[in-house]
């Protein structure tokens, strides 16, 4: 269950309780918002959200390829959201932000002119994918649903609409007992899971679906990436065939929520040795090393929500 104070909403931050939309609104019917998902850490300088400018940058992203106008500057959301941290007494926060098409009528497309509404949420959220998930690793499978496919609605961006896929995807790999679906692309290549990203371990060598693949291109995906390079691993972003993910020697699961989780199986077959393997565990020590002062922030991603 969600708790949190306040929530930051058209420009003020109103009490929980009182953050509501009318039933007719646009979003509700035809999925049209964009939104993020950003987490702040307890560190060891203090509360700082996680790339938090990249995030907004990307929620700006989302809201242009649909002609959204967002009635906010960026730094104005960058501050939004560090206060509802701060008001909501969050050491440590899961924050939502979500812009979207309120009460501007039942027309498909939005009257010229119309303007997105915009709120912040920010409250405690453990891990996504089951305590424990981090160090046991979790059973997956690949879904029976593709992700969507290039030309028909875009994965780059965070889009309400896109998330009835990963219901789809997520929704019948818990039926069958799974934790998560891990979706092909329709061409047959492996995208990603319901809300993460995917990397390969195969020889020393991490492979992840390039942007074709019908991905989010995760933030998470991209601390990976840069992290993994800078200790003097090799990252390809490459398309990969379903039988990469059984032969794999490790794989694991990226995203704001799931933060970096191992797979342990894939379709009932074992991946590697079936524990966390030595790769994803050293990325997981460099990721959160950057929280504990372990890993050096050399890119400037954490954000402090209280600049004194
Ligand atoms: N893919 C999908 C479909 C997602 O919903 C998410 C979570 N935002 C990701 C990938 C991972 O993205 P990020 O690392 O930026 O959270």
């Amino acid at each position: 269950m969600i708790q949190a104070q306040y929530i930051w909403f058209n420009g003020e931050m109103v009490p929980f309780a009182e953050a509501k939309v009318h039933v007719l609104s646009h979003a509700l019917h035809y999925g049209s918002s964009v939104f993020e998902g950003i987490r702040a850490y307890k560190t060891n300088r203090g509360t700082a959200v996680f790339r938090l400018h990249d995030h907004i940058q990307r929620l700006y992203d989302s809201a242009k390829i649909y002609r959204m106008p967002i009635p906010y500057e960026l730094e104005e959301v960058k501050q939004a959201c560090r206060d509802a941290v701060c008001q909501n007494g969050l050491e440590s926060a899961y924050i939502r932000p979500l812009a979207f098409y309120g009460f501007v009528g039942m027309g498909v497309n939005v009257p010229p002119g119309s303007q997105a509404e915009l709120m912040i949420a920010a409250y405690a959220w453990d891990a996504y994918l089951g305590e424990g998930s981090a160090e046991s690793g979790v059973d997956v499978c690949v879904s029976s649903w593709n992700r969507l496919a290039a030309n028909t609605m875009p994965t780059g961006a965070k889009a309400g609409g896109n998330y009835l896929s990963s219901q789809l995807i997520s929704g019948e790999a818990k039926r069958h007992g799974y934790k998560e679906g891990i979706a092909l692309d329709v061409h047959g290549h492996i995208s990603e899971g319901a809300g993460e990203n995917l990397f390969v371990v195969k020889n020393g060598v991490l492979i992840t679906p390039p942007v074709t693949a019908a991905i989010l291109p995760g933030l998470t995906r991209d601390s990976i990436i840069t992290l993994a390079r800078d200790a003097g691993l090799e990252v390809r972003e490459e398309a990969l065939a379903r039988e990469a993910l059984y032969l794999a020697d490790e794989i694991f699961m990226t995203g704001t929520a799931a933060e970096i989780v191992p797979v342990r199986s894939v379709d009932g077959i074992t991946v590697g040795s079936g524990r966390r393997g030595p790769i994803t565990e050293q990325m997981q020590s460099l990721f959160f090393g950057l929280f504990d002062g372990s890993t050096e922030d050399k890119w400037g991603w954490l954000d402090p929500v209280s600049k004194d």
